[in-house]
């Protein structure tokens, strides 16, 4: 459930109608809502409140310093994979002991600024990693917590690009090696080994892959605790999908999810951390747009919008599908007709839709792009010198502007010509 709705044959983002937001701030712009951030992130807790647990958002998926403001004050950890991130989780104010660093290639320079401003634990990637930390580590007279992350070697059955715990995948040691590596970490000094980590792929829509994997993972508990290892946390990663369609599919809810994950792990007395990132705010957004022209073509109509592909650029790579629908609310029976969907940047994969149901539209008229709040404005360039797409977060019948439209200025501004050109 979301809060964009239709109210007086508009469609809302809580109280704001989108029109007003266009109006004040231009096309294309990301429109978020506090009411569904509040009530997704507040799933995910109830979820495991049958155990000690923190869920860690996971930045990458929205890292807009409002956003994390906001689900940091209800309580969020956060689940950083760069020193950038890092330092977007504490400027939201975010304790650093609610901070987990994820990543197959933190940079020593990372590491540091991550232990300087504290930091929950290391999600460790790999031996040379863990090597590279605790050297650190003894150069700066300091012990970090820190979970292995293993490879399961299970197919999370989604999108080749978002599928991250089979063996061929870069991501954590694999799991039969576990013992020998959790050892090596035991041994090394500036290292506390508190716990495994675990994250199998993104938008996975059946909670199988999480059983099997997380099975694996209280074996793997047990088999560490008999050497000697006290492993106290778990962190499970993220990956729970969401319904792009909203049509036809519905994957698991949090509630499902988390009883996965007590029938799985719920006995070995862990403390369970979780990442979640798109179950949280995909939902919670919508990317609005308006119609520059609409061009007949030979044998289809296209709707060219001023979005583009560098604005939201799941659909070019994944060939990611998000509903699109209409500011105006069509009149009950109204007649559609397909459009092929397309923003103004110059390449094919600039596509949105082949096809899309829409009412008869006008150059002007406005349409939503649904869920584009997670993996959207991040994932945001200025490819074709658009300027980087805006934000705007509404609570309740207000609206803020949380990320402004650089100017023509403000971009060219960046770039600086060399004083022998
Ligand atoms: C991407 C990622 C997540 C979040 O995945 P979602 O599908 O957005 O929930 C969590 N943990 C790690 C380590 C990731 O790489």
């Amino acid at each position: 459930m979301d809060h964009f709705l239709y109210r007086d044959g508009e469609l809302h983002a809580e109280g704001v109608s989108l029109s007003c937001i266009a109006q004040q701030v231009g096309t294309p712009v990301y429109v978020y809502s506090a009411a569904t951030l509040t009530r997704h992130f507040g799933l995910f807790r109830q979820a495991l409140d049958w155990t000690d647990h923190l869920v860690c958002f996971a930045v990458k998926s929205n890292s807009n310093l409002a956003v994390l403001k906001l689900l940091g004050d209800l309580g969020a950890g956060m689940d950083v994979v760069s020193g950038g991130e890092y330092l977007r989780a504490k400027a939201a104010g975010v304790p650093g002991n609610r901070i987990v660093f994820s990543g197959v290639g933190k940079t020593v320079p990372e590491m540091r600024l991550a232990i300087e401003g504290g930091i929950r634990q290391f999600n460790i990637e790999s031996e040379p990693e863990m090597r590279a930390l605790s050297a650190l580590c003894v150069s700066m007279g300091v012990t970090v917590p820190v979970a292995i992350r293993v490879n399961p070697d299970v197919d999370a059955k989604t999108h080749e690009k978002i599928a991250t715990g089979k063996s061929e995948n870069k991501f954590g040691i694999p799991i039969s090696r576990a013992i020998a590596v959790y050892a090596e970490a035991a041994r090394l000094p500036g290292l506390q080994v508190v716990g495994i980590d675990v994250h199998i792929g993104s938008q996975l829509t059946d909670l199988e892959p999480f059983r099997a994997a997380y099975a694996k993972v209280a074996q793997l508990t047990r088999a560490l605790r008999a050497e000697g290892h006290a492993i106290t946390r778990l962190d499970l990663g993220g990956g729970l999908g969401i319904p792009y369609q909203r049509d036809n599919s519905a994957p698991p809810l949090p509630l499902d999810y988390g009883q996965v994950i007590r029938e799985t792990v719920g006995d070995l007395g862990c403390e369970i951390e979780i990442e979640p990132g798109r179950n949280i705010v995909g939902n919670a957004g919508v990317l609005l747009t308006e119609v520059i022209y609409v061009k007949a073509g030979e044998d289809r109509d296209f709707l060219i919008v001023d979005a583009a592909m560098n604005d939201l650029l799941r659909p070019a790579m994944y060939g990611a599908h998000h509903d699109i629908v209409p500011v105006i609310q069509p009149a009950v029976g109204a007649a559609v007709r397909p459009y092929d969907v397309v923003g103004p940047v110059c390449e094919s994969g600039d596509t949105f839709r082949k096809g899309a149901e829409l009412p008869e539209m006008a150059a002007g008229g406005l349409v939503a792009f649904r869920s584009a709040g997670a993996y959207g404005a991040v994932m945001a360039s200025e490819y074709n010198s658009r300027p980087l797409v805006p934000e705007v977060l509404v609570q309740g019948d207000h609206f803020a502007v949380i990320r402004a439209r650089p100017t023509y200025e403000d971009m060219l501004g960046r770039d600086s010509i060399p004083a022998w050109l």
